[in-house]
């Protein structure tokens, strides 16, 4: 499946709640928290269908996403389903980490790919900040959880915000340095706050490379979305960056996005949706579907607009990231 501007587009990520266990200052605002109403989340069928009819498309690749997807009930029998639909490569969790020991076993018997867990800082204290009340301790028995599982590619997501930011950096890269666990820094990108800015990469590179000696840049392809990897010596895992904001990668876009309550987004910045929930619910099938997959991604546009005075913002854990 190409959109317009030629980009094969084979990449869809799904959110299953808009529901959190946390409330990240980036992602979520405080209060006033308005939750989408259970009638109006996609079912499993719904969602099942639109996977189907995304993967005869061309989708092969689906990451599950959220709010925390470890919260939806039975998430785990929907992914093991997922799995098996004809075309879809693999399947890939994000979640921040809490309930993982609960459900690494299920997960894992799902046939899950692989887990990402996003982590930006290794002090309680400044933790309990970011996450308005989460323990990173939780989120460490998360990361010890998927360990024992070598099938299972892990990956930690990091966002360094607020002071003391490259102190985080050096303990959150740490375990790409003991672990076979790539840890890939996340440019904060301006949603909930649109005055903050997030930490360069070359800042954040140069502080590694003080500390750690010089980064290699990794030639292999890693994944399936836009990070870009490099190698320090005697490290275990790879560092990677994903900076939406300052290395703009719109050109290799491959992604699509399903927000819980139906609606296909064509890019992360733009409120541009296609309402799926209401097909699905007049009773369209695959057929329908694909056609409206393929319309809605002649909406996909060139580029996203963050860092123009423009922004469309809706809270991160709406979208899924
Ligand atoms: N709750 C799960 C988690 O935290 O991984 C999945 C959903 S969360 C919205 C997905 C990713 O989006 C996380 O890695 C999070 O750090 C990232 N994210 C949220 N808000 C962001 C922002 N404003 N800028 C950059 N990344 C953000
Ligand atoms: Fe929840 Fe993930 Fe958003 Fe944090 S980043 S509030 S864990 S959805």
């Amino acid at each position: 499946m190409k959109d317009q501007y030629g980009r094969l587009i084979d990449y869809l990520r799904i959110s299953v709640t808009d529901r959190c266990n946390l409330r990240c200052v980036y992602c979520m605002p405080e209060k006033g928290v308005t939750w989408i109403p259970h009638s109006e989340v996609l079912t499993y069928e719904e969602l099942l269908t639109v996977g189907k009819a995304a993967a005869a498309l061309g989708i092969k690749h689906i990451k599950i996403t959220g709010g925390e997807p470890l919260l939806r009930k039975n998430v785990t029998e929907f992914i093991a389903r997922l799995k098996k639909t004809k075309g879809i490569e693999t399947v890939t969790l994000t979640t921040n980490g809490i309930l993982l020991p609960n459900y690494i076993e299920q997960l894992s018997k799902a046939g899950i790919d692989g887990i990402n867990i996003s982590l930006d800082t290794l002090e309680e204290k400044k933790f309990r900040k970011l996450t308005r009340n989460g323990e990173v301790k939780d989120v460490w028995k998360g990361i010890s959880s998927v360990i024992p599982y070598d099938q299972i590619n892990m990956k930690i997501n990091c966002v360094l915000a607020g002071k003391d930011w490259q102190k985080d950096a050096v303990h959150v890269a740490e375990i790409a340095k003991k672990y076979r666990i790539h840890v890939r820094f996340i440019e904060l990108m301006p949603i909930q706050n649109q005055e903050e800015k997030g930490n360069l990469e070359e800042e954040i590179k140069a502080l590694l490379e003080d500390v750690y000696g010089p980064m290699r840049r990794c030639e292999e392809r890693i994944g399936f979305g836009p990070s870009v990897y490099y190698e320090l010596p005697e490290f275990c895992g790879k560092i990677g960056f994903i900076s939406a904001v300052s290395h703009k990668f719109c050109n290799q876009c491959n992604r699509i996005r399903l927000t819980c309550d139906g609606k296909l987004r064509l890019c992360l910045q733009s409120e541009n949706a296609v309402d799926l929930k209401s097909a699905l619910r007049q009773g369209a099938y695959e057929e329908e579907l694909k056609q409206l997959l393929e319309k809605g991604l002649l909406e996909k546009p060139r580029e996203h607009r963050f860092g123009c005075d423009c922004i469309e913002g809706e809270a991160m854990s709406r979208i899924g990231g």
